[in-house]
Formats: structure tokens, C-alpha cells, sequence
């Protein structure tokens, strides 16, 4: 069975939705290439049949830098890339 997997490389998101569930998780951390690469490398060395990968949950995807670089890999690993976000102005 094919697998989407979600990764948060966000913790904090630039609105405040009063609707939102994930608020309370929410926090100022981003993640890191190095961890992010790490992690999509381990998801392809299980005997996961991963379809692809889902770049929020909880925060705003755009607010982390390294966003471009992190869906970059994904394409040089050939897993196709989804997220949803408010992007931010920079
Ligand atoms: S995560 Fe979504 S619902 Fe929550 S505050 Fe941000 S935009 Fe609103």
C-alpha cells in the first residue's frame, strides 16, 4: 500500500485561526535540512512504499526557509510533494 507521510517543517504558523486545533501545539521551531533529509532517508530505507510526503500540519510551511531545499530532495527522490499554508511575506 502506497503511504502519504506528513512532516511538520514548521511548528509556528502567522495566523490565529480561532478555529484552529493545532494552536495549543504550536511553536517557534523550524526544522533543519540535515534532519529533514535524514528522516526522508530513513522513511525510504523501511519497507515503507511511500507515495509521497505532506510538508504541514500545524504551522505555515512557507515560514521556514529551507522549504524550496526540502522539496527539492523530494524531487531528486522522486516523491511527489503537497502542503497547504498562508504563505508569509518576507
Ligand atoms: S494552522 Fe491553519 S487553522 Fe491554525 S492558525 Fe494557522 S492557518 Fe489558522
Amino acid at each position: 500500500m502506497r503511504t502519504w507521510i506528513w512532516i511538520d517543517v514548521s511548528a509556528t504558523c502567522n495566523l490565529a485561526c480561532e478555529l484552529c486545533y493545532t494552536i495549543e501545539l504550536q511553536g517557534a521551531r523550524k526544522m533543519s535540512v540535515p534532519t529533514f533529509v535524514a528522516v526522508i532517508d530513513r522513511l525510504l530505507s523501511d519497507e515503507i512504499e511511500l507515495a509521497g510526503v505532506h510538508l504541514n500540519w500545524r504551522g505555515e510551511p512557507t515560514s521556514n526557509r529551507s522549504l524550496a531545499e526540502m522539496v527539492a530532495h523530494l524531487a531528486a527522490v522522486g516523491l511527489t510533494t503537497a502542503l497547504s499554508g498562508t504563505p508569509m511575506a518576507r
